[in-house]
């Protein structure tokens, strides 16, 4: 099968890895970076691949081919979800894990960057499979894994639950118990407040800051979402409390426009009803489902949350783009040549490494809870993650300003100067 070879990606033209690479390089370039610092901290510093023998409820056994990437940890363990989704591919992770190093950095959390991804269709697995293929991976995985090494959590086609299966599979390993091995646990077993919704807050946060500087009044505002999964949901239910008229929302199933704006509280109960998924909502009154489900971004809306997968806005339709903001809920949904495009159209992006770094800072929150055995409230944690996005992004934006760079290259400037900070304080060893 294609989505088996580990060097497969969804678009062969487009290669993830390649373009975070040419979005590292801009960036690099401002900073007058050496040879020796760029080549010190531009690739991944370790890459794992395993074969994981899973028992099937027919009793057949199936070889499911897994990846972990520590892309950097000089600042910290590394830092980074696991993806299970039938494309995973070597590039993707390499690309996701070379992200999170720059994210925990722009945030300024004491991480480096990591990322999983296990080949497979989770919707297509019953829950048992699902956790035989959970606790295998993170067996295979366990020396490399750790609350000081190399600290997973949920990505696309994981969830709490997976993240429980880790957690105690380590913990059996060990004989003891770790819960700051992985983050977005279930808060019943040491996860946060917050953490569910955290990166949907961030992207939030970000996007009140950058529509001040748009003089965008948001409660005026319309807004298209692809992606109603962890992020796309709760930026969904975040931006409607707001004020926002939320025109268009997808998921694998579909695109659906509502123009006089969706009901996000009776659309969170269809999805509830519909086995997780929007499939039938055009059913309900005033609910068109689009033929070309890429066509949501290219609607007249004033801001677009791409919050699916990368990849998305390419040179081939981002000359098509309408929305004045586009805030990137997803990692690398936006190509290096369609970042050229949109700028060029003064079309505002807020970097993924900016904007939906809020999963990562409550993650950062929970894992020193699970460190300390004390744990905060809700109040405590919103607080926290409101000052870390709100400073990150002024340091962005001033950046920004100051170099006349985008909000992308600025973002990168910022976390390449910290990561290069720390590494040569550091020095090599041996
Ligand atoms: P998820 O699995 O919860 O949801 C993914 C959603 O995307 C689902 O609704 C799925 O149906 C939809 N989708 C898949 N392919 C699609 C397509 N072609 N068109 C439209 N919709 C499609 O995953 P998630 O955790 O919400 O992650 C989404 C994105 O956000 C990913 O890029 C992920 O790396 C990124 N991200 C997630 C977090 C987090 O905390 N979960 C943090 C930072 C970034």
């Amino acid at each position: 099968m294609k989505a088996q070879d580990p060097n497969y990606c969804p678009n062969p033209s487009i290669d993830a890895f390649e373009n975070a690479l040419t979005q590292f390089n801009a960036a690099a370039q401002k900073l007058n970076l050496t040879p020796d610092q760029i080549a010190v901290i531009r690739e991944p510093r370790r890459i794992i691949e395993v074969q994981i023998p899973v028992r099937m409820d027919d009793g057949s056994i199936k070889i499911f081919r897994g990846f972990r990437v520590q892309h950097n940890n000089v600042r910290g363990p590394a830092k980074g979800g696991v993806r299970f989704h039938p494309n995973v591919n070597l590039p993707e992770v390499k690309a996701l894990a070379f992200w999170m190093t720059f994210k925990c950095a722009v945030v300024n959390v004491p991480f480096g960057g990591g990322k999983g991804g296990v080949i497979c269709d989770p919707k297509a697995l019953s829950k048992i499979e699902l956790e035989r293929l959970s606790r295998r991976y993170f067996a295979e995985l366990s020396d490399i894994f750790g609350p000081e090494r190399d600290i997973p959590a949920p990505d696309v086609g994981t969830s709490p639950q997976v993240m429980s299966w880790f957690m105690d599979t380590f913990s059996m390993h060990r004989k003891q118990h770790l819960p700051a091995v992985v983050t977005g646990k279930p808060v019943e077993l040491g996860g946060s407040e917050g953490r569910t919704e955290a990166t949907a807050q961030g992207i939030l946060y970000t996007i009140r800051e950058a529509a001040e500087h748009l003089d965008l009044n948001l409660k005026k505002s319309s807004v298209a979402i692809q992606g109603f999964g962890n992020v796309g949901s709760f930026a969904a239910k975040l931006l409607y409390a707001e004020g926002c008229k939320i025109t268009a929302i997808s998921d694998v199933t579909g695109a659906y426009v509502n123009k006089k704006g969706h009901d996000i509280a009776e659309v969170l109960k269809h999805k509830k009803l519909n086995n997780l998924t929007l499939a039938g909502l055009e059913e309900m009154k005033g609910v068109e489902k689009l033929e070309d489900p890429m066509k949501l971004l290219e609607l007249d809306v004033d801001v677009l949350v791409p919050a699916a997968l990368e990849n998305q806005i390419t040179d081939e339709n981002a000359s098509r783009i309408k929305a004045r903001l586009v805030a990137e809920g997803a990692n690398g949904p936006i190509t290096p040549a369609a970042d050229e495009i949109l700028e060029e159209r003064n079309i505002t992006v807020i970097p993924d490494i900016l904007c939906n770094a809020g999963g990562v800072t409550v993650s950062y929150l929970e894992w020193v809870q699970n460190r300390m055995g004390y744990y905060w409230n809700e109040e405590r944690i919103q607080k926290d993650l409101q000052r870390i996005m709100r400073q990150s992004f002024k340091d962005v934006y001033e950046i920004c300003q100051e170099s006349k760079v985008s909000m992308r290259v600025a973002a990168f400037m910022l976390g390449i100067r910290r990561v290069t900070e720390v590494s040569e304080l550091r020095g090599l060893y041996a």
